[in-house]
């Protein structure tokens, strides 16, 4: 580790690395410093893909999307409170990080669709597997490649200000005990939100207290504390979303992508109680007004073949398993005739193109007919802070008077505003991209 680079970027996650990439190819020397023994924070996790309009894989496929329509999708589900000049920066901007990935590498040419969106904009692996792997891989690869220094176990504590100007970070060196200050002219936030910090979120949303979280324990809210001492202004503090189909003994996520391939939710009773499709802040509610506060997630051997994340889920031991729909009932402890009827209605529904009980309209390509089923039991958790650093298009941190700091760019998590009150899923994996790249670009611009 040097006393001096360019850019400190601090995380590793998506945001990081992407910023990280951009700033070495604009010619300068940034360096990536990350708290946790490995690489990759919450993007590591995420499971359903990245949402992207107007994209060659769309248009490949068959898609015509629009990102006026993406624009619009988005501020319906964020109950119009999205920060509006980040929002069309990010639609505009989210094909041209489609192709900037698929240059790398990091091809997402496989699509779905996630709750709140109309159209197939959530662009996966081909392979069908979790994007977050992959991404984290594929970046990593490339950061490598372009030999970023990166360096783990790296605690960034301080972000240090002079003369009105950011001048570097303070860092613990974990395993070595060592503390060190590095001077940079600027510095780039990824750090992720603080979905992992128990604290801020029962000071910000007590409801909250005792939720199991889907996010790795770096989450702590760490970049927000450090800008806020600098004068930085936060935003949507108190917008936490809770995901509605997390694993409660581990807090593992299953991903949004089952049901956006035809998996449904059923309660106790075996019947279907809401459009599963709908956004995450509506279903969470609709399973916790349910009896036991839990719900099924049921599916076919057809939905088991397009998510390969099931494995995963399988290899932890959250599938239950029956030859035929009966058996599953029987398997979870739910009346058979009551699952029957509604995987029977339900498919019914499919080959109508209607759901007249809830009005779901995506993910019902495919009815589920292909045994075995499964199931997995599931309620939410703890997933995503919306709010956190403000920002604007360029990615500089603003004061409270909307000034920006110099030197002090944020992008990912960590910052707050493009989500609204309510993120659909898959527009993180955009946000890091689009916003971290930016980062990238405008913090090189900025340097002298
Ligand atoms: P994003 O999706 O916005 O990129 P991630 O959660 O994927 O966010 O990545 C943020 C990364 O920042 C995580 O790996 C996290 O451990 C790391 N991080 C958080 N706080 C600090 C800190 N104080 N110093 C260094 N790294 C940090």
């Amino acid at each position: 580790l040097q006393d001096k680079y360019d850019i400190v970027i601090i995380g590793a996650g998506g945001a990081g690395m992407s910023a990280a990439i951009q700033a070495k190819d604009a010619g300068k020397n940034p360096v990536i410093l990350e708290k946790m023994p490995v690489a990759g924070g919450n993007t590591l996790k995420s499971s359903s893909g990245m949402n992207a309009s107007e994209t060659k894989f769309q248009k490949e496929s068959g898609i015509s999307d629009s990102n006026d329509k993406f624009y619009e999708e988005t501020l319906k589900g964020g109950h119009d409170k999205n920060d509006k000049e980040l929002l069309r920066y990010y639609v505009d901007n989210s094909a041209s990080a489609i192709d900037w990935l698929d240059s790398m590498g990091i091809r997402l040419n496989n699509l779905t669709i996630t709750g709140g969106m109309s159209e197939k904009r959530t662009h996966r692996p081909e392979d069908g597997s979790a994007v977050g792997e992959y991404l984290v891989h594929g970046l990593l690869k490339n950061v490598t490649e372009l030999n970023i220094p990166i360096f783990v176990n790296a605690d960034v504590t301080e972000i240090k200000e002079k003369d009105g100007k950011i001048s570097g970070v303070k860092v613990d060196m974990k395993e070595t005990k060592e503390k060190k200050e590095i001077s940079s002219q600027a510095v780039v936030v990824a750090t992720g939100g603080y979905g992992a910090n128990p604290e801020m979120i029962k000071a910000e949303k007590p409801e909250l207290d005792g939720y199991v979280t889907t996010n790795q324990e770096g989450s702590t809210g760490d970049g927000i504390k450090m800008i806020e001492k600098l004068g930085g202004q936060v935003v949507d503090m108190n917008q936490i979303q809770i995901h509605p189909t997390v694993q409660q003994d581990t807090g593992i996520l299953i991903g949004e992508a089952v049901r956006g391939e035809g998996g449904i939710l059923v309660s106790e009773d075996g019947t279907r109680f809401i459009n599963e499709l709908d956004t995450r802040d509506k279903v969470s509610a609709a399973i916790n007004q349910l009896k036991g506060k839990a719900a099924y997630l049921v599916f076919d051997s057809g939905v088991r073949e397009r998510v390969k994340a099931i494995d995963f889920y399988d290899k932890q031991g959250f599938v239950k398993k029956g030859e035929t729909v009966a058996d599953l009932a029987k398997e979870i402890g739910v009346k058979e005739d009551a699952l029957d009827k509604t995987v029977t209605d339900w498919n019914q529904a499919v080959a109508d193109k209607k759901d007249a009980q809830f009005e779901r309209k995506t993910g019902m390509d495919k009815p589920l007919d292909k045994g075995p089923y499964y199931a997995i039991k599931i309620a939410p958790g703890i997933h995503y802070t919306m709010g956190g650093v403000k920002i604007n298009a360029k990615t500089e941190v603003l004061t409270k008077d909307n000034k920006a700091i110099p030197g002090l760019y944020a992008a990912g998590e960590v910052t707050g505003g493009l989500h609204g009150t309510n993120r659909i899923g898959g527009n993180s994996v955009g946000d890091i991209i689009v916003f971290g790249r930016q980062a990238g670009d405008q913090s090189a611009q900025y340097i002298k």
